[in-house]
């Protein structure tokens, strides 16, 4: 069979300014699908409201232009795709793949004795006197595995590790496990590339890609960017936004977090000479297996 063309995308959460982290982890994925001579799209992952940050999506949109990506086709913005998580839902629903879960949390700490797994209170039907809350996916404990291309052969029972996990919330949003598949496989994805913190959500996703009959894509998890304490640079903790008047300085700054080596003399440059440095140079050979990168370690 013909493989399709490569499709890579960067999908951020708006909680928050773009910082270091987070444009390392898009000029990863931006040259990724340079190299492949492919497409690369954008969503606005917005479908969490309780961790919205006013203004946050259109200040990454901006930073992103500023640093001089480009991307292909219109944004594609989780509110307004509502009506295809529902469908995926039923569809699970009505495969019984996915059940209504009654359970608060206390309920579920109880049963659980205080671990976060879900112990299962729900599955064979609402106990009496329960109203649905929350839909959850039925997980199976055969062993999840994947290649991923940097960090290697991973595998992953989902009943001993998450249980059967959270689709649609209590509070009625879709939860990012589901819309990032529908969303994944309806704009074509083929190759993704994203930060370490997701590796263990990827079992999740590989199995609803298989509940929802939806094909799978390649995986790539990049080093998580750290602070000198080893702790993730998070837009939603407060992480610095980027300062917008050196953009060349900061895609340096990221390119050596990628383990790339660009001429110091390019560190005060602007951004196009980084990019056209970067278009020729990037490989991710140097990330294999690699875990964490620090920032404190670039100074040397
Ligand atoms: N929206 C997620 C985040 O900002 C990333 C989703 C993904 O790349 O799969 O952390």
């Amino acid at each position: 069979a013909r493989t399709p063309p490569y499709r890579g995308r960067f999908a951020p959460s708006p909680t928050g300014p773009l910082h270091l982290g987070s444009l390392t982890a898009a000029l990863a994925s931006r040259l990724e699908a340079h190299r492949h001579n492919g497409t690369w799209l954008l969503r606005i992952e917005d479908i969490d409201r309780g961790r919205e940050v006013p203004g946050a999506a259109s200040g990454i949109l901006h930073a992103l232009d500023l640093h001089g990506f480009t991307w292909d086709g219109p944004v594609v913005y989780q509110k307004n795709r509502e009506t295809a998580y529902e469908e995926a839902v039923d569809q699970l629903l009505a495969s019984k793949l996915a059940y209504p879960c009654g359970c608060t949390r206390r309920n579920r700490v109880i049963g659980s004795l205080g671990s976060a797994i879900y112990p299962g209170t729900c599955r064979q039907g609402l106990p009496a006197g329960r109203r649905t809350r929350a839909i959850r996916a039925r997980t199976h404990d055969r062993p999840i595995s994947f290649s991923d291309s940097l960090q290697g052969n991973q595998e992953q029972s989902l009943e001993s590790t998450t249980g059967d996990f959270v689709i649609r919330r209590a509070d009625g949003w879709y939860a990012y496990q589901l819309a990032v598949v529908v969303d994944d496989a309806w704009q074509g994805i083929t190759e993704i590339v994203r930060g370490m913190d997701l590796l263990d959500s990827t079992p999740r996703q590989l199995y609803l890609q298989h509940c929802l009959q939806l094909p799978t894509p390649h995986y790539a998890h990049l080093p998580l960017v750290v602070d000198q304490n080893g702790n993730k640079l998070s837009k939603s903790t407060g992480s610095a936004a980027l300062d917008p008047r050196c953009p060349g300085e900061n895609l340096w700054l990221a390119l050596r977090l990628l383990r790339q080596n660009p001429p110091t003399s390019l560190c005060r440059a602007p951004s196009h000479a980084l990019w056209d440095w970067a278009r020729a140079h990037w490989s991710p050979t140097a990330l294999q297996g690699v875990r964490t990168s620090r920032l404190s370690d670039l100074s040397a």
